[in-house]
């Protein structure tokens, strides 16, 4: 690439293999302003030491240690760094150029990582708190809120756009699977952090929308479709519980009408009235019923007239079964009676 305009600085073709020294510092700084921000989107998911420690050696450190050239390059770099944003990282020049030549302006004392690693990238206020987006920087809320307004949950873009986690992080992140035919989605950015001790994943909502886009198309639209069909389950499931409902309450009816009329908030004599009906409907009559009140003497009353006679002795439940016998059981248990 022609440093000046007039020649190029490196012969890809004929020159030594060290392409990296041989750059012009403008790009070597350039290189180093892209390795400045690192970011572990999982960083909130594991416990190890997240790269913004200075324990953890960062990519700058790795560059400057391979030879004096880079290692000059890169310091070339933070001595600019720190000048262009003075403001914030309150840098200043040693009194002699003898001290001044022997500083780490990386890693030393007012070295950048140094500053970085305790302070707000944007603003230089003193900060512990990773930018979320990118976890090797500090930033505080407030700068975090102002670079980076429009970060929704995961949560939040899951039930705003109707996304399934592939959708959001692509397949590696998902244990769904993903529908066959569909091209795998790569994942979007995204970071996370730590709120109430439980992690919460971020996104930006721009991309969660273009995402949506992708996947269902126009969204008014499909939010509609997805309204009407709620509404549609919503009404079906009324009709189900209503009809559920109404064969309880028969059962109850014929079965336990003063608990019934007990629950109902009625009168006993109701419920001896109910007693009445299913007496008028069994056509039994009124010597026929056993002389305790209540259903259980209509059934005998009905399965003895059924049977021809009391049951008789050591006759058993399956045995009247098999005769085809009157048999009353709990609710959802078709009875044979023509008066149930
Ligand atoms: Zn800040």
């Amino acid at each position: 690439m022609p440093s000046n305009g007039k020649h190029p600085s490196v012969h890809l073709t004929t020159d030594s293999k060290d392409y990296l020294t041989v750059l012009p510092p403008e790009l070597l700084h350039n290189i180093c302003d892209h390795l400045l921000p690192n970011h572990d989107p999982q960083v909130a998911l594991h416990s190890t030491p997240s790269t913004t420690s200075i324990a953890q050696p960062h990519a700058l450190d790795h560059l400057s240690a391979t030879c004096r050239s880079l290692r000059a390059e890169v310091q070339s770099w933070a001595h600019h760094f720190l000048r262009a944003h003075a403001r914030i990282t309150r840098y200043k020049e040693l009194k002699t150029p003898k001290l001044q030549a022997k500083r780490n302006l990386l890693r030393g004392k007012g070295g950048l990582l140094t500053w970085a690693a305790k302070h707000c990238i944007f603003c230089g206020k003193s900060s512990n708190r990773s930018a979320i987006l990118v976890s090797g920087l500090k930033c505080c809320a407030k700068c975090d809120k102002a670079q980076w307004p429009d970060k929704i949950t995961k949560t939040a873009a899951k039930t705003t756009y109707d996304l399934k986690d592939h959708q959001l992080l692509g397949q590696a992140h998902s244990s769904a699977i993903h529908p066959q035919g569909s091209p795998p989605l790569p994942a979007l950015r995204y970071g996370t952090y730590i709120t109430s001790n439980v992690p919460t994943t971020m996104f930006l909502e721009p991309d969660v929308r273009a995402r949506a886009q992708l996947i269902h198309g126009d969204l008014a639209l499909h939010a509609s479709r997805r309204a009407a069909a709620a509404a549609e389950r919503q009404r079906k499931k009324a009709v189900k519980d209503q009809a559920a409902a109404a064969k309880e309450r028969a059962w109850a009816a014929e079965n336990t009408p003063f608990a019934l009329a007990e629950r109902e908030g009625r009168s006993k004599d109701e419920a001896i009235k109910m007693l009445g009906d299913l007496i008028a409907k069994s056509g039994l009559l009124p010597e026929e019923i056993m002389e305790a009140p209540g259903i259980e003497s209509i059934k005998m009353a009905l399965e003895m007239r059924n049977a021809g006679g009391p049951p008789r002795d050591g006759m058993q439940l399956e045995d009247m079964k098999a005769e085809g016998l009157v048999v009353v059981e709990g609710p959802g248990v078709d009875c044979e009676c023509d008066w149930l």
